[in-house]
């Protein structure tokens, strides 16, 4: 689907925000490392999509009605055969059912199981002052009690780029530490001014996120995203 389809078709159901599906699908056009997802509508298609990606997988449940697809139950990591799809796909759909039993449900998002890296987020928010500025923190659970970020107005220079990966407290963890491999430094520095370029030629959006990307010392790969429209009017 074209990035116009992908907003036309939002826009048409009175949604604001975007599956993981269509965020990925829009990113990934912008040039932004996203590991391959696919939709699959029923579980016989999960299954050959699956297996036609090769194992290991993950499966996630794909609903404009579950923001926090683990928080529901709607996340199964490291899936290395058909049948664990098969019984994956069943769990996330009896789990959402019972935690959000109105939940309108598409299917599910089917993608590569990504090999482990140090966890970092990029996102996009509206400043009232500022406009549209850009986030980069470490993830998980540094970000959520340390809040570690740092923070630049878009459009980024190369130079805000370098400065708001080096600005968080965290950094020596990206340099490579107790025998973690380093991270490509300079491969996030051109994922934060890529997304920086998508926001700006797409001021439709008003929030964006990328949580987590795995960082590798050979490049990045964003494993969830999600982008909120303005609402209309
Ligand atoms: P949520 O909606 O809860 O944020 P995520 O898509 O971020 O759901 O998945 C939850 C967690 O599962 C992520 O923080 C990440 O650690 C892990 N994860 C998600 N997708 C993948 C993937 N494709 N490969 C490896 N790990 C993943
Ligand atoms: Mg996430």
């Amino acid at each position: 689907m074209s990035k116009s389809q992908i907003l036309v078709n939002a826009r048409k159901e009175g949604r604001t925000y975007l599956s993981e599906i269509e965020s990925k699908e829009l990113l990934r056009g912008a040039g932004i490392s996203i590991t391959p997802t696919k939709l699959a509508r029923a579980k016989e298609e999960a299954i050959s999509i699956a297996a036609e990606m090769g194992f290991p997988v993950v499966l996630k449940i794909v609903s404009p009605d579950v923001i926090h697809k683990s928080d529901a139950g709607g996340v199964k990591l490291g899936l290395g055969s058909e049948q664990e799809v098969a019984d994956a796909y069943d769990e996330i759909m009896a789990s959402v059912k019972q935690r959000q039993a109105t939940a309108k449900v598409e299917g599910v998002s089917v993608q590569q199981m990504a090999r482990p890296g140090v966890e970092v987020i990029i996102g996009m928010s509206q400043d009232p002052q500022f406009g549209p500025v850009l986030m980069f923190g470490l993830g998980g659970i540094l970000v959520e009690i340390l809040k570690d970020v740092s923070f630049r107005i878009v459009p980024l220079t190369a130079r805000d780029a370098r400065e708001m990966i080096r600005d968080i407290k965290g950094y020596p963890v990206l340099e490579g530490c107790r025998g973690q491999e380093p991270a490509d430094i300079p491969f996030l520095e051109d994922q934060l001014l890529k997304v920086s370029q998508f926001v700006e030629q797409n001021p439709e959006i008003r929030e964006l996120d990328l949580n987590p990307v795995f960082a590798y010392s050979d490049g990045a790969v964003a494993v969830d995203a999600r982008v909120v429209l303005e609402s209309e009017g």
